[in-house]
């Protein structure tokens, strides 16, 4: 039986871990893993979960089951966080914990279907393991063009999806800070958005996996908010994976959007039950972290301090980088000032992402997308240098 299983295509993220861990070269520069880097290349814990953890080691005193809804603590401490002022809409958002940000894509996707949902579109290029999860799940994957040529979002491709669209489809998009693109719509684009779901009255998923690594938290879901203030329903699925540094703790949350309270039990009841049957329960200690730091004043600033540092980080690189945009014609450097996250693509050919890695040390996904946090003070030079010889001539 299992010998009829064909070998399936090994992860080329994890390929490129191996070789750049083999590369003796000491001025090697990883750009592929999607984790966030200080100047020094380090991915630290961030100070205030750390507390957080110390608090939890002292205090807790069971680890006993929870239910397949995991922290509802947690959950709640988000909500102000992703919805605002008004963090139940009315008593229409109900949210579950999960396991990562990936675990809420899923439980997003696997409810669709139970509700009748046969289709979803999906802007290309995007994380691969959204079309990986539609796939598992058993729904159709229907794409349509993110980024233009110039480096901005393509909003007319995603409004004539929406305005084509049927009854049964749904619509997947990040809420901010693309990945791989780092192509945000701006805020005029969600208004338009927000008004085609609301004309076409179909179902928006929205997955915000990188809230406040792009321009601030408040910025980062107005988008999001635009939508959810004018659609009856809506699926969002958050992670807390790279704002709180928790990566392989797997944090992260899922989030109901009804026409009605009324509505919510019965849905709600469906998303346990997926989740039963595809986790049990998720991983507690992560979720405990964040709603540790969130219920304490002290800890909350903490970490939007941490979380301000990152971000600033981030940009200062992005800002160097277009300065580049002269060193380095053709690659339309300039565009990566705008836009916003760890990821951004580069139009490289295929012979130029092995000449990158080959020639100069640079290790990047063969895609072009690069990890902006990869480069610090002490590297981004030589990899403009290496951008400029492996596209010269
Ligand atoms: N959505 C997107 C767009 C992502 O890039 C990621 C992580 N790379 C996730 C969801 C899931 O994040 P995690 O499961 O690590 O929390």
């Amino acid at each position: 039986m299992l010998d009829q299983l064909e070998a399936q295509a090994p992860d080329a993220l994890l390929a490129l871990i191996k070789m750049y861990a083999q590369d003796p070269r000491d001025d090697k520069i990883d750009l592929g893993v999607g984790v966030y880097r200080t100047n020094d290349g380090a991915t630290p814990v961030f100070r205030s979960i750390k507390s957080a953890e110390q608090r939890l080691v002292d205090t807790q005193d069971s680890k006993s089951y929870l239910g397949p809804e995991g922290d509802l603590g947690f959950v709640d401490a988000l909500k102000p966080y992703v919805f605002g002022a008004d963090p139940t809409m009315g008593g229409r958002v109900e949210g579950m914990q999960t396991p990562g940000g990936t675990g809420a894509v899923r439980l997003a996707v696997a409810l669709a279907k139970a509700a009748g949902v046969t289709r979803i579109h999906l802007g290309v290029p995007s994380w691969p393991n959204h079309a990986q999860i539609l796939q598992d799940v058993g729904l159709e994957a229907v794409t349509f063009q993110h980024a233009k040529a110039d480096g901005a979002a393509d909003i007319d491709a995603l409004l004539q999806t929406i305005a084509d669209a049927r009854d049964t489809d749904a619509v997947l998009l990040h809420g901010c800070c693309h990945n791989p693109s780092g192509v945000d719509y701006t805020e005029a684009q969600w208004a338009r958005i927000a008004d085609a779901f609301a004309d076409k009255g179909i179902l928006p998923i929205l997955d915000v996996a990188y809230h406040g690594l792009g321009q601030g938290l408040e910025e980062d879901v107005a988008g999001v908010r635009k939508v959810l203030a004018k659609v009856p329903e809506a699926l969002v699925a958050y992670s807390c994976d790279k704002n709180f540094g928790l990566y392989r703790d797997r944090v992260g949350a899922f989030y109901m959007i009804a026409k009605q309270a009324a509505d919510l039990p019965a849905i709600v009841s469906n998303a346990n039950a997926l989740a039963r049957a595809n986790w049990s329960m998720p991983p507690d200690h992560g979720g405990a972290a964040v709603r540790t730091v969130l219920t304490d004043e002290e800890l909350t600033q903490q970490w939007l301090d941490e979380l301000d540092e990152m971000r600033a980080r981030m940009r200062r690189v992005r800002e160097r980088l277009a300065a580049a945009d002269n060193e380095v014609p053709g690659l339309n450097l300039a565009a990566l000032g705008e836009q916003n996250g760890l990821f951004a693509m580069l139009p490289l050919t295929k012979e130029q992402i092995v000449r990158m890695r080959e020639d100069h040390g640079v290790y990047m996904a063969g895609s072009g997308r690069i990890n902006v946090a990869g480069l610090h003070a002490g590297n981004t030079d030589k990899f403009i240098a290496a951008l400029a010889d492996v596209t010269a001539g």
